[in-house]
């Protein structure tokens, strides 16, 4: 743990710039007094790339490499089209800085709205492969536009990338009191990457003998979520099926504006970046309407990356303490932030 944070700080678009805000508000209160904050501030996203063209020049992806971790806000505007800021500037991070864990906890916390009956237990977390499968950009085009086109979109999956992603989901599983450890993919009808999964689990599982193991094809999974949501607790899964699965997870817990995530480079070697999952609802940036909590949350996720595993604690029990209080009436952005960051201050 260090004595000091230097924080890149990406606002971005939308609601992006409020909740981030509050973000750093929570943050600033639950530091130790003799922990130093640094942050810089990167203006980056639908704004920049309307006035320069730009979506992450060079030398802002080398500055950004000597933080200790980034703050990201929101990215996306429908002013931009579709695929330009995605593959232009947040794939683009997660690439260059390796971010091979993408990180997403789902919980249900008091008082919060589930579509699902019975309020179950719900306290899982996905790991999700970050720099694999179909995300690689490994695909094309060819008789572009004509009524016999044909486009491909290859997923790649390498021994190297799916060890490292299944033994940090062990390492997880087996630091949680649960410790159970399950498999998503579909190697019914995915056979080749699906097998390669389903063997490096096994034989990686070999060495945490107290992990339970279990294996689920993915359209199976969206089902237990909804019925059965407390018999996970740590899900090791393909990028894209848990880009699907983390948002469904979002949804019976709540809503988007409650779930956290990192994208994360655990050996250290590039800063990893944590934002919430939900995106920069154009719809209700400027009214207030934003709730900062899934940002708040991330925040928490940041400092136990850096170590800061009371902090992080101490954030979780205040959104979880502030919830179970909540009577009902609305809050401002604003409101729930400052509630925040007296409860972690306290
Ligand atoms: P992206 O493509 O960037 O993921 P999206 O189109 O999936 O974006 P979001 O921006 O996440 O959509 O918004 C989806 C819906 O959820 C919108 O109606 C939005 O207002 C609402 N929403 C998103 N985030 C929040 C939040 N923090 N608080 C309240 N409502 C939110
Ligand atoms: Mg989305």
């Amino acid at each position: 743990m260090s004595t000091s944070i230097n924080l890149a700080v990406i606002p971005g678009d939308g609601i992006g710039q409020e909740v981030v805000a509050q973000g750093l508000k929570v943050l600033t209160a639950v530091l130790p007094q003799d922990v130093k904050l640094e942050t810089k501030q990167y203006d980056l996203g639908a704004q920049r790339w309307h006035r320069t063209g730009e979506t992450l020049p060079d030398a802002e992806l080398e500055a950004l490499k000597h933080h200790d971790a980034i703050l990201l806000g929101a990215i996306g505007d429908p002013s931009v089209p579709s695929g330009v800021l995605e593959r232009g500037l947040l794939l683009k991070l997660r690439f260059a800085f390796d971010h091979f864990i993408n990180l997403r906890p789902s919980k249900l916390f008091p008082n919060t709205a589930t579509p699902l009956a019975g309020r179950p237990d719900i306290d899982f977390v996905v790991v999700r492969e970050g720099t694999e499968g179909p995300y690689t950009g490994n695909g094309g085009s060819l008789r572009t536009g004509t009524p016999a086109e044909v486009a491909t979109e290859v997923s790649v999956n390498t021994a190297y990338g799916v060890e490292r992603v299944v033994r940090d989901a062990y390492e997880r599983a087996n630091s949680r009191p649960r410790k159970k450890l399950t498999l998503v993919h579909k190697n019914n009808v995915l056979v080749y990457a699906g097998h390669m999964w389903k063997n490096i689990f096994d034989k990686v599982g070999q060495e945490y003998p107290e992990v339970t193991t279990d294996y689920l094809h993915v359209d199976a999974a969206t089902i237990f979520f909804v019925t059965q949501p407390e018999r996970f607790d740590v899900i090791v899964t393909d990028n894209l099926f848990g880009d699907i699965l983390t948002d469904l997870a979002a949804a019976v817990t709540g809503g988007i504006g409650l779930a956290a995530s990192g994208n994360i480079n655990p050996t250290g070697a590039f800063p990893s970046m944590f934002e919430p999952v939900h995106g920069s609802a154009p719809d209700i940036a400027g009214t207030g309407k934003a709730d900062p909590t899934a940002t708040i949350l991330s925040v928490a996720l940041l400092l136990r990356h850096l170590g800061y595993e009371e902090q992080a604690v101490r954030i979780e029990e205040a959104v979880s303490a502030d919830l179970a209080e909540r009577d009902g009436t609305f809050r401002s952005t604003d409101a729930i932030g400052d509630a925040l960051a007296a409860r972690v201050a306290g």
